[in-house]
């Protein structure tokens, strides 16, 4: 019997142990402009009640600074702050080599200085032998390190449902036949409506419960496939978003200074990157410190929290608007700007990208699967922190980054802790089993 009992608990010890098993399978959604508490009245939103009842929801997440798409982009894949990984905002330009980076696609956009500043996490995965797919998300078609992803469905501007619910069912079927370990799926809708219409208005709405159709459709086809137990599924944004009143809060920075003192600007809304002449760059300083409803930092200025001031790419003067303001050279250059095109108007109700500790610029975070807690819901995280989720879901190391284990340890099961708890108490019944 001493035998018998001492192989139960062997056997016991090595099922809990799979439990931590690195071959699990991982699927994420990046969801642009999703807002924290887009999902606070989850009553008819079965899919989502879904996840937070079978799952982990945090309360909310913060985004990196700016609160700006691709810096948090690549926040989320290599845990590391802007000024770290160096992507540090949708329009960018290089002084050396005069180069501009430019949100969405644009062939200098995919040259390797913007991206190589830091390893993302698909990178580390295919170094490592592992194969990812890739749907839509912003910088897959981009060689990184010398690295691509195994499968990457190129971005098209504001991806549909019946692309994103067809990616849903790839990625699905990759991860079940073992071609992919991990498999990524952006998508835009959120964000794109949230600019055109504002974060409270009915389209919103709308675009939030088609969303949540999707991911109806998603567990589905999860239970389908019998992948309850090998998936775990991590959805996130990468920022929120607030309303904009109809443009009336615009500052024209022509009124203030001459722009033909300016060399470059890149960007406009709640974060402007100026590169002044450098004869005039006091002058020019002196006089956007008096506007109001705004804050312009010299580089080394830059406040510390934000972890942008040591960006490569960070300019020399940086302009960042209060809540709900917008900066822009003119109202009248705007492409969007009266020019009688009802889409083109749309634009003018939501923005984000203003300091990241804003309460709309929040992001979400859930996830769900045999590798997290059920019902279980987290404090606040910060987007840095993500990376380190996806790494131990992934069962690989994480690189060294800026994301904090303790804002995440408690939404995860702590199966490494239960495994060796199992290992001692085998050990001591063995002891006491085995004839003296
Ligand atoms: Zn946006």
């Amino acid at each position: 019997t001493a035998k018998y009992s001492a192989l139960n608990i062997l056997t016991v010890t090595l099922l809990l142990s799979r439990c931590c098993d690195a071959n699990r399978k991982l699927l994420v959604f990046l969801i642009d402009g999703f807002r924290y508490d887009y999902i606070d009245d989850l009553q008819n939103l079965a899919g989502f009640r879904e996840i937070v009842e079978n799952g982990v929801k945090v309360d909310y997440m913060t985004p990196d600074f700016p609160s700006l798409s691709y810096p948090n982009y690549y926040s989320l894949m290599t845990g590391r702050y802007c000024e770290v990984h160096q992507m540090t905002g949708n329009f960018m330009w290089d002084k050396d080599t005069m180069k501009e980076f430019l949100i969405g696609t644009n062939p200098d956009s995919r040259l390797p200085m913007w991206w190589d500043g830091s390893e993302p996490l698909w990178v580390t995965m295919q170094k490592l032998g592992k194969r990812v797919y890739m749907y839509y998300w912003p910088g897959c078609e981009v060689t990184i390190l010398g690295v691509r992803p195994t499968f990457c469905e190129e971005y098209v501007y504001n991806p549909s449902e019946k692309n994103l619910t067809d990616s849903m069912e790839s990625a699905l079927n990759m991860l079940k036949s073992d071609k992919a370990d991990m498999a990524g799926i952006y998508y835009e809708k959120i964000d794109v409506e949230g600019h055109h219409f504002g974060p409270r208005s009915p389209e919103i709405q709308r675009a939030i419960r088609s969303l949540d159709q999707a991911f109806q459709i998603l567990h589905q086809k999860i239970k389908e496939k019998n992948m309850r137990d090998d998936i775990n599924v991590v959805l996130f944004s990468d920022h929120g978003m607030t309303e904009l009143k109809w443009m009336e809060k615009v500052i024209e920075l022509d009124k203030y200074i001459d722009m033909s003192h300016i060399v470059k600007m890149m960007d406009r809304g709640p974060v402007v990157s100026v590169w002044p002449k450098q004869d005039k760059f006091e002058e020019i300083y002196r006089n956007l410190s008096s506007v109001d409803n705004m804050n312009v930092y010299k580089k080394q200025e830059i406040p510390h929290r934000f972890h942008y001031k040591n960006g490569r790419f960070v300019s020399t003067l940086t302009l960042v608007a209060e809540p709900g303001w917008f900066i822009t050279e003119n109202k009248a250059k705007l492409p969007f700007w009266n020019n009688g095109t009802e889409k083109a108007v749309g634009w003018q109700h939501g923005w984000h990208g203003y300091d990241n500790e804003f309460m709309d610029m929040r992001g979400f975070f859930l996830a769900q699967g045999p590798d997290f807690k059920t019902n279980f819901r987290a404090g606040p995280i910060r987007t840095v922190d993500v990376y380190n989720v996806l790494c131990k879901a992934l069962g690989i190391e994480p690189l060294p980054n800026n994301g904090s284990w303790s804002r995440v340890e408690c939404m995860l099961r702590s199966s490494a802790g239960a495994v060796r708890a199992a290992l001692i108490y085998s050990f001591l019944l063995l002891l006491l089993l085995l004839p003296h």
